[in-house]
């Protein structure tokens, strides 16, 4: 359904971004909920620092209008999302090879095929450590496998956007990335902005800027990018955040002979949550907003960060924050999943110089192998490897 938008004091549409704005309630209870986000939306550095003044006064002006018409427009949209392509299995029994496309693995000389080496999380890269196996590569997306070829093999699944958005990214040249041809599409769910990537793309349909609606074609699946081959063809999708909009300089401080084709939307700086459980969580309960959603992921270690105006992630998901700062804060510490994913912010009294691990989970095995390398040590102890102390350094980089 479509919004009911009003013109603001600047006598132009407010800014939607995001996605396009639609009616965000019908009944007085989601009533409640709609000016509830709103409200959230005006507190200072919160989600939507673009509205500001003026305008923030006609946005609660038509949040009060709506209290006594019942409907309103919505600065950004729900979380609500579809499958990109026709493949469905993943709503059969949570997927399994019907969804996921297989890898190819060898491990000690044995070869083999896993459908479950598609899913994301740590499903790559095999290792006897701590006394069992432990999978050590992070797949940060979803690779889907294609329902149609022609007669060549070629995928011709198409693929759409899952959910209203700006396409901020195209990459057309297959070589200037691991993930081949991608597009990157942002989204304004709840207040703050997340940003899907669709991979190994063959062609791509859509433009830097061009809004898009779920649903919409953006591409066709291919099998374009680094370890991949036509029988193995699949879109690989995922839904992130994003960590620095300084991440350009970081790149090229940190590697300077890797050139970055892809500026912000490096696959480096998007961080990817697990999409899978985020579609079947919103199919038992769409209500659900991605703040609660990370709640269920775990915390595998922690790190203090000193205290930094160039710090995004409080500023573009204000929902992190645990405890806010005040005159005694000099530090932040954040929790991060094993992959780095960042789930927490507290303001804390800590002195710091640069970042320092506080605390990491009680393992058998070495950190370093269940962490993509940043954390090593075991039993509880253990310190950032310089691979971790660089990743940290870009979330409040120049500094
Ligand atoms: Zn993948």
């Amino acid at each position: 359904m479509r919004a009911f938008l009003f013109l603001g004091s600047t006598g132009r549409w407010p800014v939607v971004r995001g996605g396009s704005p639609r009616i965000c309630f019908s009944n007085k209870s989601r009533m409640s909920n709609c000016i509830r986000r709103a409200a959230e939306c005006h507190r200072p550095a919160a989600c939507a620092p673009q509205i500001r003044g003026r305008r923030a006064v006609w946005f609660t002006i038509a949040c009060a209008l709506a209290a006594g018409s019942n409907f309103a427009f919505s600065q950004d949209v729900h979380v609500d999302l579809a499958l990109p392509t026709a493949n469905n299995a993943l709503f059969r029994d949570g997927g399994g090879p019907d969804f996921y496309q297989y890898i190819e693995r060898d491990y000690q000389g044995e070869k083999s095929t896993p459908w479950e080496g598609g899913r994301y999380g740590f499903v790559r890269d095999p290792k006897e450590a701590g006394g069992g196996i432990v999978y050590t590569r992070f797949h940060e997306g979803i690779d889907i496998k294609p329902l149609e070829r022609d007669a060549n093999g070629e995928p011709l699944d198409e693929i759409h956007a899952i959910a209203d958005g700006k396409v901020v990214h195209v990459n057309p040249v297959a070589s200037y990335s691991n993930y081949g041809r991608y597009v990157v599409i942002e989204h304004r769910f709840d207040g703050c902005n997340y940003y899907s990537l669709y991979g190994h793309l063959s062609a791509i349909a859509a433009k830097v800027g061009q809004r898009v609606v779920k649903g919409e074609k953006i591409a066709v699946m291919g099998w374009t990018g680094v370890g991949i081959n036509r029988e193995r063809a699949h879109v690989h999708l995922e839904l992130n955040l994003l960590l620095s909009h300084k991440f350009e300089s970081w790149h090229d401080a940190v590697h300077p002979n890797d050139p970055n084709h892809n500026g912000i939307y490096n696959g480096i700086n998007l961080c990817g949550l697990d999409i899978a459980r985020l579609y079947l969580a919103l199919r038992n309960n769409p209500g659900l907003t991605i703040p609660e959603f990370m709640r269920d992921e775990e915390a595998f270690y922690k790190v203090a960060l000193a205290r930094s105006g160039h710090f995004e992630l409080p500023k573009n998901y204000p929902w992190m924050i645990t405890r806010t700062p005040d005159a005694q804060t000099h530090s932040w510490e954040v929790s991060f999943t094993r992959s780095g994913l960042p789930l927490q912010i507290q303001a804390s009294a800590r002195q710091v110089r640069g970042p320092e691990l506080t605390w990491v989970k009680k393992t058998s095995a070495n950190a370093s192998d269940l962490t993509i390398n940043r954390v090593t040590g075991r039993g509880g102890r253990g310190q950032l490897t310089l691979e971790g102390v660089t990743a940290m350094r870009l979330l409040t980089w120049p500094d």
